[in-house]
């Protein structure tokens, strides 16, 4: 019995590769008897919308797609992720950051730097000082050396391409927590999915690179083991993704274009991508 979940995040409307994950998370776990699950993940309060979160719920309406309740919203479980925070800190897995966007920016500049490389380490070797915690904004990283030194190397299970073992090199000092988001998207993941059951983790490939930390703190919080399917990205005919800032065209757009919800469901289910990303480009406004 498989369960899955669809965890849209309520910062604009869906697109057609939300629509993708939410279809295929929930024939998965339908085929097999299981549960379908929704979650909310509102934690960035900066850019979460009530009226988006109201949009999940029509658009999900309009594709024929019903979930088990509850529906976990994550700005309500803030607790939850900060039992997890501390124990990861009594570990001591954990060390606070003073670095400021612009910081980060600035050393990662540095001539022979990666653009692409996770933040350097800066405030790992600070001793601990509430003091200045009390007065300075500052967020919670990982110390991934000393994780995976714990851990060893995660690895996880690919339902259509096996055992994947991860590189040192996939997993950084990633933020867990932060004074605005009591925790980051990898830390809220993890503690979701393992508390809501699930078995198998559906979602676009663009979340691929998630998972080596996402196991990894699995393995520290002794969280159990989901397998994961990262589906092909629904494309724009010339290849780009479909993205919110990108105008794609949304559910809600399609809807009122007159599209028919539960038939595209069932074409997207049958993974007739050029149909869906032909109708994308050509319903995909300027
Ligand atoms: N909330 C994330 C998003 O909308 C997806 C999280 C996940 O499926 O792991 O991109």
């Amino acid at each position: 019995m498989i369960v899955t979940r669809f965890a849209p995040s309520p910062t604009g409307r869906l697109h057609l590769g939300h629509a993708f994950s939410a279809v295929s998370g929930h024939a998965r776990a339908l085929e097999s008897g299981g549960r379908f699950l929704l979650r909310i993940d509102d934690l960035d309060q900066g850019r979460s919308r009530p009226e988006f979160v109201d949009g999940i719920y029509e658009d999900m309406e309009w594709l024929g797609l019903h979930w088990d309740e509850p529906v976990l919203v994550q700005s309500q479980r803030t607790d939850d992720y900060g039992a997890a925070l501390d124990r990861l800190r009594e570990r001591g897995l954990v060390y606070a950051c003073f670095c400021t966007r612009a910081d980060i920016a600035q050393s990662m500049a540095a001539p022979h730097g990666d653009a692409a490389a996770s933040y350097p380490g800066t405030c790992r070797p600070l001793h601990d000082n509430p003091e200045r915690r009390a007065k300075t904004p500052h967020s919670w990283r990982l110390d991934s050396a000393k994780a995976l030194e714990i851990a060893g190397l995660p690895s996880w299970t690919e339902t259509d391409g096996g055992r994947f073992d991860a590189d040192a090199s996939q997993i950084g000092d990633v933020i867990l927590a932060r004074k605005d988001a009591p925790a980051s998207y990898h830390l809220s993941c993890v503690v979701d999915d393992a508390a809501s059951g699930v078995t198998m983790v559906v979602r676009g490939a663009d979340l691929r690179p998630s998972t080596p930390t996402q196991r990894l703190l699995q393995v520290l919080l002794d969280l159990p083991e989901p397998t994961y399917r990262h589906h092909p990205l629904v494309t724009h005919k010339d290849g780009r993704r479909l993205a919110k800032r990108d105008l794609a065209p949304t559910l809600a757009a399609m809807r009122e274009g007159g599209v028919d919800g539960i038939r595209l469901a069932r074409d997207l289910l049958a993974e007739k991508l050029p149909l869906v990303s032909h109708f994308a480009t050509s319903r995909a406004g300027p």
